[in-house]
């Protein structure tokens, strides 16, 4: 049986950026990904000479998932939108007030809500977040916001970015947070989409001296340090000192032998998913360039036309838009009225921009993190870690450990919190 120091499940964001620090410090590593590709959720597809990500992707440039990546030497390159867009409400339209300027000039708000979203602006630069982890976005806003619109906004602002519409489940601290780190530090949409970074994690890795196995779907872990088995079908197995699972804790529980008396199964029953519905395009030009990002206040909807701020081809005018609905964690999603909202959003926004499209894809049920963060999880968060305890060697990561940021900064940072504890294992 082959054996290595480290088998990584997946090839997405967290088991590359894994493989290419234990492999840049000396580990034999394998990493085994079941599909034909590289880049789990942050594939993106080439269309019509365009890359276009999987729903909208925008990377946090103060997160901690920069600064993992910039320790694996990556320094990824975009562009960013400036601050604003269009706010809309049933039959009207309003500037999304984003900076000073646009809340004096917004017709969204009488004046005396405008001072109350101010001084909400100005809290949140100052308040500490930790300690309103233990409350609900819905109890803080309810305890701190005196006017309804302004909470309205308030959500809105955290659903665009968390994904997260759920103010009475999730963790107000959590979701405030993110919300300060994307206003502040800022977001970027990838040139050439997030498939850019997945090609440079794969170029680092391979330079590094990792193994890839594509097109293998591991079924099954067995053992536990220092020879863990890892079964690749029913007769081929790969035995490791350490195994890393990116796969999600649903799929790593189905694969791990006796995953019932690890953490694994609290994860696998207790875990609330974040999910949406993603309606990408790509048009020959943009019937309205005027508008190039929109959020609805009343309905969790998105538009955002990526291509006004990053470059997805080398065609002059094709453009690269995204829209998306948010899902609710107690939603039952009906896909076709989801498309139908998406279109009707895109008609009132971008109106023939059917006469424009040279691709449409639809995404009804994206999970966008394993996790949606309510006070009990962030509790819980403090006290966990990606190595599964019960089991010696085996690690799991993911967005679900969203101790340090959400989404891709989390899985980012589980990958990192793991790989040092190996490296720590190893005496290194
Ligand atoms: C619509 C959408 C929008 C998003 N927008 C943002 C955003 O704006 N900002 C942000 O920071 N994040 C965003 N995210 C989240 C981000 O894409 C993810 O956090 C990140 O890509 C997760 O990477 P990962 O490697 O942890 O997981 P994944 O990308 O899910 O990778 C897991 C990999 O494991 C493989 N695998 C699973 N089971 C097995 C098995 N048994 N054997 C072998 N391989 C297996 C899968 O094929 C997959 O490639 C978004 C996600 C979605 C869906």
């Amino acid at each position: 049986m082959e054996h290595v120091d480290v088998c990584v499940i997946g090839g997405g964001l967290s088991g590359l950026a894994s493989a290419v620090c234990l492999a840049g410090a000396g580990k034999t590593v394998m990493l085994v990904e079941q599909s034909e590709r590289l880049g789990g959720r942050a594939s993106s597809d080439v269309y019509e000479g365009c890359f276009v990500n999987r729903g909208p992707h925008a990377l946090c440039q103060k997160g901690i998932g920069m600064k993992v990546l910039g320790q694996l030497g990556i320094v990824p390159k975009g562009g960013t939108l400036a601050l604003g867009g269009t706010l809309t409400e049933r039959e009207h339209e309003y500037e999304l007030p984003m900076t000073p300027l646009s809340l004096l000039k917004t017709n969204v708000f009488t004046w005396k809500q405008k001072k109350e979203f101010l001084s909400l602006l100005f809290r949140l630069t100052r308040q500490d977040l930790e300690s309103v982890c233990q409350m609900t976005l819905y109890e803080w806003a309810n305890l701190n916001i005196a006017d309804e619109r302004v909470r309205q906004l308030l959500y809105t602002l955290v659903r665009l970015s968390s994904y997260c519409d759920d103010p009475e489940r999730a963790s107000a601290g959590v979701l405030l947070r993110q919300l300060r780190l994307s206003a502040v530090g800022g977001v970027a949409y990838l040139h050439y989409g997030w498939q850019s970074l997945i090609n440079d994690l794969r170029e680092q890795a391979l330079k590094a001296g990792v193994t890839i196995r594509l097109r293998q779907h591991v079924a099954t872990i067995e053992g536990e340090t220092p020879a863990i088995k890892v079964g690749l079908t029913e007769t081929r197995f790969l035995s490791a000192k350490y195994v890393i699972s990116s796969a999600g804790p649903a799929a790593t529980y189905r694969m791990v032998k006796h995953a019932e008396k690890t953490v694994l199964a609290r994860w696998k029953y207790t875990l609330i998913p974040v999910k949406g519905a993603a309606l990408d395009v790509i048009v020959k030009r943009l019937p309205n360039p005027d508008i190039s990002f929109a959020l609805d206040l009343e309905q969790p909807l998105y538009f955002s036309n990526h291509s006004a701020a990053a470059v997805f081809t080398n065609h002059p005018d094709y453009q690269v838009i995204h829209t998306f609905k948010y899902h609710r964690a107690s939603e039952i999603p009906d896909s076709d009225q989801d498309r139908e909202l998406l279109e009707a959003f895109l008609d009132r926004l971008q109106p023939g921009w059917q006469n424009e499209v040279l691709k449409k894809r639809y995404l009804p049920a994206m999970t966008v993190s394993h996790s949606l963060v309510t006070p009990e999880r962030a509790a819980m968060l403090s006290k966990e870690s990606p190595a599964i305890k019960e089991i010696p060697g085996l690690y799991a990561v993911g967005d679900w450990f969203a101790r340090e940021g959400l989404l891709a900064d989390a899985a980012l940072a589980s990958a990192y919190e793991a790989v040092q504890d190996i490296l720590k294992m190893e005496g290194k």
